[in-house]
Order: C-alpha cells, then sequence, then structure tokens
C-alpha cells in the first residue's frame, strides 16, 4: 500500500541538519521514534516506507524494533541515511519474568553477533510452530483455516497472531482484526497458543552479549512495575517512559520510577502501520535529549570493551 503521509506528522525541515544536543532556545525541539515495526514482522509498512515517514514527521532519530527479528535493519538503515535521520538497529524480544510477558527492546544490536542469530532463529521457530498449533485449535471449532494462508499474509520469518487475525478477516471468518482478537486470539480465547519466553534477565544478557543496550517496552501495559527493580539489578538499560498507549501521567511516572532507578529513557510510538487503524509513527514524541544520553551510553560501552580487550 502506498498511503498518505501519516496524520500526526506535519512536513518539517530534513533532519540532517539537527543542532547538538545541548540546550539551544532557538532551535525547533527535536524528536526521535524508537519503537517501530515493519512487514518483517506484524507492522504493514516497508523499511524504505516507515523511514520516509518518520522523515516526514521530523524525526531526527529511529530505531527499527521488530518482533524477534533485525532482517530489516539493513534496509532501515540505508533508507534513514539517504534521509538524513540517525539509526540504531533494534528489535523487541517477548520474555518473561515470573510468569508475566515482557518485552525487551535490544538498541545497537551487532547483526552479524552468531548468538544473536542463533537466538532469534529459534524464537522464530517457536512462532512458525505456533502458527500451525493456532491454526489447528481453530480447525477443531470448526474453522477451516489454512497454515499455508497465514503464512502467504505473514510473508516473514517471524510471524505472529496479527497475521492469524488478518488471515481470519482475509478468508470471511472475521469481520474485523478486534473481532479476531476478542473472540479467538486473545489470552484465554480457544485460539491463543502460549509461546515460549526468553527469560527476561537472559534477553537482558543477550542484548548485551551483542553489544546493544536493553529498555523494558510499554511498561504501563504489562501491569508488572514491580519486576522493574529486578531488571535494573540485571543490568536493564532503559525503561520506554514514552509510548502510544501511556498517557502523559503514565509516561511521568515511568520517568520517576527511570529516574530512581538510573535507567534511561526511551520511547517511541510502536508503529505497526496499518495494522491496527492509522498509523501511530510520529504520534509519541520522545525528546532528542534523550536519544542522545542513549547514543553516549553506547559509545561508553565500547570504549569500555576495547579498553578491556587492550588489557
Ligand atoms: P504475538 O507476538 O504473536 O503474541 O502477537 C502480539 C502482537 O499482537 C502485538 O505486538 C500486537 O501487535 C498485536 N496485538 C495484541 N493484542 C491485540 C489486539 N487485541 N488487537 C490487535 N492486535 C493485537
Ligand atoms: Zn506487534
Ligand atoms: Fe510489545
Ligand atoms: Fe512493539
Amino acid at each position: 500500500m502506498n498511503e498518505s503521509p501519516a496524520e500526526p506528522c506535519a512536513p518539517s525541515p530534513a533532519a540532517a541538519s539537527r543542532p547538538p544536543s545541548a540546550p539551544d532556545a532557538q532551535a525547533a525541539p527535536a524528536f526521535a521514534d524508537l519503537h517501530l515495526h515493519t512487514l518483517f514482522s506484524d507492522g504493514t509498512f516497508n523499511p524504505e516506507d516507515l523511514a520516509g515517514r518518520g522523515a516526514r514527521c521530523g524525526l531526527v532519530a529511529m530505531s527499527l524494533t521488530d518482533h524477534d527479528t533485525v532482517e530489516g535493519c539493513p534496509r532501515m538503515a540505508l533508507a534513514c541515511r539517504n534521509l538524513g535521520i540517525e539509526f540504531m538497529p533494534g528489535a523487541e524480544l517477548t520474555a518473561e519474568l515470573d510468569g508475566a510477558e515482557l518485552h525487551i527492546l535490544g538498541y545497537y544490536l551487532d547483526m552479524e553477533n552468531p548468538k544473536l542469530q542463533t537466538s532469534l532463529k529459534q524464537f522464530q521457530a517457536v512462532r512458525q510452530n505456533r502458527i500451525h498449533e493456532m491454526v489447528a485449535r481453530l480447525n477443531r471449532l470448526h474453522i477451516p483455516l489454512r497454515a499455508e494462508t497465514v503464512f502467504g499474509i505473514a510473508n516473514c520469518h517471524s510471524p505472529g497472531r496479527p497475521h492469524v487475525g488478518r488471515a481470519l478477516v482475509q478468508e470471511g471468518f472475521c469481520a474485523s482484526l478486534d473481532e479476531a482478537f476478542d473472540r479467538f486470539l486473545k489470552k484465554n480465547r480457544p485460539a491463543y497458543v502460549p509461546k515460549f519466553k526468553i527469560s527476561a534477565l537472559d534477553a537482558i544478557a543477550l542484548v548485551h552479549h551483542a553489544g546493544g543496550l536493553a529498555s523494558m517496552a510499554h511498561p504501563g501495559l504489562n501491569r508488572s512495575d514491580d519486576v522493574i527493580p529486578a531488571l535494573a539489578a540485571a543490568g536493564l538499560d532503559g525503561l520506554e517512559c514514552f509510548h502510544s498507549k501511556h498517557t502523559a501521567s503514565m509516561t511521568q511516572y515511568y520517568l520517576d520510577i527511570a529516574a530512581r532507578h538510573h535507567l534511561l529513557v526511551t520511547g517511541g510510538s510502536d508503529c505497526h502501520g496499518y495494522s491496527k487503524g492509522k498509523p501511530l509513527i510520529g504520534g509519541t514524541k520522545l525528546p532528542a535529549v534523550y536519544y542522545d544520553r542513549l547514543k553516549e551510553r553506547h559509545g561508553q560501552g565500547i570504549e569500555n570493551c576495547e579498553l578491556k580487550i587492550a588489557k
């Protein structure tokens, strides 16, 4: 689909001319979006479309955080570079702690890291097997959906429930994605299949192993704030305080928690394209100063690493 520019965005000058991050009363505020999905997982935009939309929103930095894959990152990196937008390769890992699902965002991942690649392939295999299980459950409910239809719609290595939902709509078994989730796919609904999840502590370790920084995604959606101290103690680097589903007061609440635990602040729209209504990109504005701190911390990490190696 080649749609008109996303609604929340206003035309803006090229991001390339961003002044240094020092406070400057004259400069227009600069923003980043560090939580985005493409059709390499369950988003509907390709990386080039997403980068183009980011440019039209005036974003100075973006990260692609597809579920359990970094496959879209090389294309997104190139597209962002051509548009003068800074880019961090990323991924969103589905994890759990004490039985609660939570999502860990990995930033500045070394995409070539062998352990990261092996782990992502395992997570993707789990996702693919789960599609077969969900379809089998639907078939037992006398819904003759075929796994091939879901895989054809997903057309990626990291398929998920939204693809099953889209298949149910396409084949006329449900009128909308919401109906598909409400009747079949939500937790405790008859076609819901839990999937193996890496422990959140292992997810943080994996991100660090791949040279990255780990941030807990959308804490306001998980309602599991009690795990934040344990994650911080385990080396969590950041907290996603800014998110499209966070109200202003939630954002402030998580900013306070991040400060208390010395966590970096991250944020993004969690845009999935047209998957769920209008695209969210541009609607959540992470002040670029937080992105700059992330960049600075990553730079320090690399230097420390090199120092250790030199010794
Ligand atoms: P999965 O990773 O396969 O369990 O799917 C999770 C994804 O499904 C989330 O990242 C959302 O994009 C999407 N999702 C979750 N709940 C809903 C819902 N009620 N309606 C539409 N999409 C949803
Ligand atoms: Zn998703
Ligand atoms: Fe998520
Ligand atoms: Fe997400």
